[in-house]
């Protein structure tokens, strides 16, 4: 891992900056606060400003801590992921990256689930039926979760979704192909620089057009939405560092990041401040 990447983000540049919290306070509207993100209102109709908080919760936030630049590499990891899932027609909220920690985004309304897509056996699944961590699948597998943190976000199936029309039957068809397109594509881009997909989560929401609603990819896609680990040494480069006290977990993120390309853009945007 190069440890002097790293350091470039926990230097007190990837900090929010006095102008970056004057402009928070003041410019806009804050339309809902969650645990890593906030979203403001947009420049116009239709659109939001995605804000990536350095504050990091795991086990129903019971487990918190302020990661400082964490913001920052998710932010400009996201625009990555989710420029280069456009370009390859699936379509999803991003509109544009404003700043060192915010993102200009689709106005969608959310569905209220967490589809998560696994390939080898980790986590929530490994304790659930019992797979050793890091055993292949026989294929991948979706499943979704109501996002409720009063419930602690349970599990839930198809016949719950469309019973209580949080999603309708054809909604679900697409959801779950949308999900496999972006888990070849991620399996394929993190494969190439060497770190394997094990899972990931992501979200959904519905746009209308002409009274005709479809549903694209929102939230975001980072190290703190998906379990990655270095295809050799099956190192994890993700947020179970940070769940599991493994430490580096900002120079993790980083190496995500500097392996895909996006580091030696990182110091410039950092450097020219808010633009
Ligand atoms: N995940 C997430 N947000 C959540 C729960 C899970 O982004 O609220 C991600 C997690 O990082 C992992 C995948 O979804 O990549 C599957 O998580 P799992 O169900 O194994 O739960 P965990 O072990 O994280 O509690």
């Amino acid at each position: 891992m190069d440890v002097r990447c790293a350091r470039f983000f926990i230097s007190d540049r990837g900090k929010p900056s006095f102008w970056e919290k004057a402009l928070q306070m003041t410019r806009r509207k804050k339309i809902y606060e969650g645990k890593a993100k906030i979203l403001y209102e947009g420049p116009e109709p239709g659109t939001l400003i995605q804000y990536f908080k350095d504050d990091t919760t795991a086990f129903d936030a019971t487990k918190k801590a302020v990661l400082e630049g964490k913001g920052v590499i998710n932010n400009r990891i996201s625009e990555y992921v989710m420029t280069r899932l456009n370009s390859i027609g699936v379509q999803n909220h991003f509109i544009k990256r404003l700043n060192l920690r915010e993102q200009l985004i689709r106005e969608v309304e959310i569905i209220p689930l967490e589809v998560v897509c696994r390939n080898i056996a980790a986590g929530s699944l490994s304790t659930r039926l019992g797979l050793p961590e890091g055993q292949a699948l026989p294929r991948s597998i979706i499943e979704f979760f109501l996002k409720d943190d009063k419930l602690h976000d349970p599990m839930v199936t198809e016949e719950h979704i469309t019973a209580f029309n949080w999603a309708s039957t054809q909604e679900i068809d697409d959801i779950m192909a949308l999900t496999l397109r972006v888990n070849d594509f991620l399996t394929g881009m993190f494969g190439a620089v060497g770190i394997t997909l094990v899972d990931f989560k992501i979200e959904f929401g519905r746009i209308w057009e002409n009274d005709f609603g479809r549903v694209i990819l929102a939230d975001e896609i980072s190290p703190d939405s998906c379990r990655l680990w270095d295809s050799v040494t099956n190192e994890k480069l993700d947020k179970d560092r940070f769940r599991r006290d493994l430490g580096d977990v900002i120079e993790s993120y980083t190496e995500v990041a500097r392996r895909l390309g996006i580091m030696k853009e990182m110091p410039t945007v950092i450097q020219g401040g808010l633009h």
